[in-house]
């Protein structure tokens, strides 16, 4: 049975005070509405893991992820941080290439296959982006995009290592622009994603895998989302700053 998971990414925003607020409301709200059955994930920036975490504590599914991570153990990479030192601070979890950090910060399929490699190698679950253009999607090639970036970042893992792989499908003319997927075509990209991990890995392992959908999720259309037999929860940006939302969306299942 795979996993439902809720993972909130707050890219670059909040200060310390403001961070110490939502994570508190969060917590609160996740307390005291019984909150079950679901893995809840907070990704705030680095900056944050260690007093996130202290607020968090043992509070049961809910968890602290990194937004990146390095490709290297650790040494002279000044401003970079390691999986390594994300895990020492609390992370369970770790986004590793959003369209973001492809797009701003150029990471590539091959780069990103080494920053999976330092999440699982020092027992971190990484949250692997995935995703097209808008320009791909009007092309309608967006479906071999998307499995491309999957063959060339993933599938040299072993079978092992691919088995705590979290996927999460966000199409890039989705994020942050209000304009979402349809439950649709996020039903019909992550079946197809399904099809392609099954290919590599065999059906079972596919169908253990949990593939998010992230891209201007909120609580108004996540219940929709969420109901799709492939959609196994979602990626938050901008909703994952409003406790309340943040909330209401992980209650959508
Ligand atoms: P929005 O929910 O703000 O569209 O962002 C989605 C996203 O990029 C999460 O990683």
């Amino acid at each position: 049975m795979r996993k439902k998971i809720v993972a909130g990414n707050w890219k670059m925003n909040l200060n310390f005070d403001e961070g110490q607020k939502l994570t508190t409301e969060i917590v609160n709200m996740y307390k005291d509405e019984n909150i079950k059955d679901v893995t809840v994930v907070l990704n705030p920036p680095f900056v944050h893991l260690f007093p996130v975490k202290k607020l968090v504590g043992n509070t049961p599914n809910l968890f602290l992820g990194g937004q990146n991570c390095s490709d290297k153990a650790s040494g002279a990479f000044t401003g970079e941080t390691s999986a390594t030192m994300l895990k020492s601070f609390g992370a369970e979890y770790v986004i590793i290439g959003h369209s973001e950090r492809r797009e701003y910060f150029k990471e590539s399929n091959e780069l990103l296959t080494a920053k999976v490699k330092q999440a699982l190698e020092n027992g971190l679950t990484p949250i692997f982006c995935c995703g097209e253009p808008l320009e791909i999607r009007e092309a309608g090639t967006h479906e071999d995009y998307v499995k491309n970036q999957l063959t060339e970042s993933l599938f040299g893992l072993s079978d092992e290592d691919f088995a705590k792989i979290v996927i999460a499908y966000e199409p890039i003319w989705a994020i942050g622009t209000g304009k979402t997927a349809s439950s649709d075509q996020a039903q019909e990209m992550h079946k197809a994603l399904r099809d392609h991990l099954a290919g590599k890995y065999g059906q079972e392992a596919a169908d253990n895998t949990s593939i998010l959908y992230g891209g201007s999720c909120n609580p108004g259309n996540a219940k929709d989302i969420f109901s799709k037999a492939d959609v196994d929860g979602g990626l938050i940006g901008g909703a994952s700053l409003k406790s309340r939302d943040f909330v209401d969306i992980i209650k959508s299942f």
